[in-house]
């Protein structure tokens, strides 16, 4: 998610279809409004407005949001100063890219990556000044693919009613997708996550978010966790027949483990399927303060005894913290995308996975990095001994029927 950090490596070119950006500068400085237009003329990016305040800029993207697929913007200017037109850019809900120019710190230019980040703009990085044509051209390719729009940009998200799920899990709405999980060393896939894909009648595909979190609220968690356990051991049954075992990992928010009986349900479940516990991996995420912990605890370390696996997934973030490590008996840390992605680009977020990897490995767990999108994320995993990792860099979340086809391709 994160992409802090000054850029002052680079490169030369970019791809042909960025001839057609539309970039808008914003410096108070007309000199090095000249600079830049220069350095993108180079990169043959021709299509250039350049303002000098805040204001002027904010106007021409009020006029027309398509106006600039990208804003280049000073920090320091007088009158509305860089921050302050980043909170009005995320009320108008610009979805181009931003790069900040600024001869400021690094820990503040840090901390206002952050907030661009919280503000959900689409923030590709600061550049130093005097700007260079490799370091501009360096930022500007972060522009590509998923940076765009990641799926972890909810902004605007149509969460799904109530009685809309207590329709959909009467109906057929709940799909399932597998995304491969893959080892840093042999690159052999290992498993793979079970990811809901609810089909809505009248929506169409509705993203997890916009379902979960409601499902929770409305005690229609446990019905539709089961159902996804359900599909996920059907498959994995399909799999085992054509001699295929891999190791699946579904989700359980905290809310799914307050019922003393989840073990045995569970345990029947995938027995009656001809799957073993020791084949299935629970992710277990806590999207918000759990009460009733003693049952939780008690299921989960049950859970464990049955055989599952356990894992704490986003380690990092909200709730999944070291005191959980300490109190559950979790077999699997699962590092959050927020110190993955772009972490090469992070000190912050780099550090953070360096420690989450010390950390699971003094705790003898396995540790798994999910979405790295990039090879210098990839780079960096190698690098910090990760032992599994999950992202668009490996594949997406693909249909069951692709599966195994995939792995047999990548295993090649
Ligand atoms: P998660 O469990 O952390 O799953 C990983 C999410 O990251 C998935 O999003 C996956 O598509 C996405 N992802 C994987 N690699 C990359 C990458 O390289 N870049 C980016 N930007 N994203 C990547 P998805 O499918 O939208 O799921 C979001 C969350 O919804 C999941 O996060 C999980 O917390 C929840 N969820 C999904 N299915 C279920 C379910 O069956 N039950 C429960 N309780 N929660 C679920
Ligand atoms: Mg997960
Ligand atoms: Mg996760």
């Amino acid at each position: 998610m994160t992409r802090i950090g000054k850029i002052t490596a680079g490169i030369n070119e970019l791809p042909a279809k960025f001839a057609s950006l539309k970039v808008l500068v914003v410096d108070d400085e007309p000199f090095m409004l000249d600079i830049v237009e220069e350095v993108l003329g180079q990169l043959d990016i021709k299509n250039v407005i350049c303002t000098e305040s805040s204001r002027q800029a904010l106007e021409h993207i009020e006029s027309s949001p398509e106006a600039a697929g990208l804003m280049i913007c000073d920090l320091n200017m007088p009158g509305m100063d860089g921050i302050e037109c980043m909170r009005h850019l995320a009320d108008l809900q610009f979805k181009g890219g931003i790069i900040i120019l600024s001869g400021s710190d690094k820990s503040l230019l840090d901390s206002v990556g952050n907030l661009l980040l919280e503000h959900n703009l689409n923030f590709l990085g600061a550049l130093e000044k005097p700007v260079t044509k490799a370091a501009m051209a360096a930022v500007i390719a972060r522009l590509s693919d998923s940076t765009f729009k990641s799926s972890d940009n909810y902004s605007g998200l149509q969460m799904l009613t109530p009685s809309e799920i207590r329709a959909g899990l009467k109906g057929d709405s709940v799909q399932v997708a597998f995304q491969p999980k893959v080892t840093v060393t042999g690159r052999r896939m290992v498993g793979a996550e079970c990811l809901l894909r609810w089909q809505d009648p009248k929506r169409g595909l509705v993203p997890p978010m916009a379902v979960i979190p409601v499902a929770e609220k409305h005690g229609l968690i446990d019905n539709l966790t089961m159902k996804v356990f359900a599909k996920a051991i059907e498959h994995m049954g399909e799999w085992a027949r054509q001699g295929h075992e891999p190791k699946i990992s579904i989700n359980f928010s905290m809310d799914n483990l307050k019922r003393y009986d989840l073990p045995e349900m569970l345990s029947d479940i995938a027995l009656k399927g001809g799957i073993k516990p020791n084949q299935i991996v629970l992710e277990i995420t806590e999207t918000r303060l759990i009460s009733d912990l003693a049952i939780c605890l008690e299921v989960i370390t049950r859970l464990r005894l049955k055989g599952f696996g356990l894992s704490i997934d986003d380690f990092g973030t909200g709730y999944a913290s070291m005191e959980k490590l300490k109190q559950m008996p979790f077999t699997e840390l699962k590092v959050d995308r927020a110190f993955v992605f772009g972490s090469n680009h992070n000190p912050i977020a780099k550090a953070i996975l360096e420690s989450s990897v010390k950390l699971g490995h003094a705790l003898g767990l396995v540790v798994v990095a999910e979405g790295a999108e990039t090879k210098e994320d990839w780079d960096m995993l190698v690098a910090q001994v990760c032992d599994q990792v999950q992202g668009y860099v490996i594949a997406k979340p693909m249909p069951a029927d692709e599966l195994i086809g995939w792995m047999m391709q990548w295993e090649q």
